[in-house]
């Protein structure tokens, strides 16, 4: 299984977060990834706590040929043309792709680390994750999604998108 995060807080071309994220998964779609299925959308609290605009969330599992590598650069390539600034981490974006999970890939380079090494400890992924698959297991941790939400203790806030936002 491959799963993809997206995340967007500040207004793109396309509108406010929850139309960019919608945007980015055409765009990946039109990239020649296969959306297999999409989680809702989800509003959530910045990551670390500051007083940033709120982030719209969502997760996508996807079936592709190419290899993790390239996947991660479509990904990029849809964060330029979006028009996302190279900033810090953790700062404000207008969409933010991350490659979560590449089948049972573990690997540590510089530029890409799988499982995605933040997953685990970010509700706004585990929760959208959940809706889409929620047997998945963590290929080193040995951590069902709730066991790893359970420590987090709902501490941070989350919230679903109505229907047609
Ligand atoms: P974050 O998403 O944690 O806020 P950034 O998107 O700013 O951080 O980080 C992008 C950098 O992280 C890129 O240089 C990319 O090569 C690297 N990276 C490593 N592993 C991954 C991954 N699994 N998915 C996306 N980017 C990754
Ligand atoms: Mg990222």
């Amino acid at each position: 299984m491959i799963f993809v995060g997206l995340g967007a807080n500040l207004p793109s071309r396309y509108g406010r977060p929850e139309q960019t994220v919608k945007a980015a998964i055409a765009a990946l779609a039109a990239a020649g990834v296969e959306i297999v299925a999409t989680s809702g959308l989800w509003r959530s609290a910045p990551v670390p706590v500051s007083d940033d605009p709120w982030y719209c969330n969502a997760v996508v599992s996807v079936r592709t040929d190419i290899t993790s590598g390239a996947l991660l650069e479509v990904l990029q390539n849809i964060e330029k043309d979006f028009g996302r600034e190279d900033t810090a981490r953790n700062a404000p974006r207008v969409i933010d792709l991350d490659l979560l999970v590449f089948n049972n890939e573990i690997i540590d380079t510089e530029s890409l680390t799988l499982p995605h090494p933040r997953m685990h400890e970010r509700a706004f992924v585990l929760i959208p994750l959940r809706e889409i698959s929620p047997e998945w297991v963590h290929p080193f941790m040995n951590k069902t999604i709730d066991e790893m939400l359970s420590v987090l203790e709902g501490e941070q806030r989350l919230v679903p998108v109505a229907d047609g936002a």
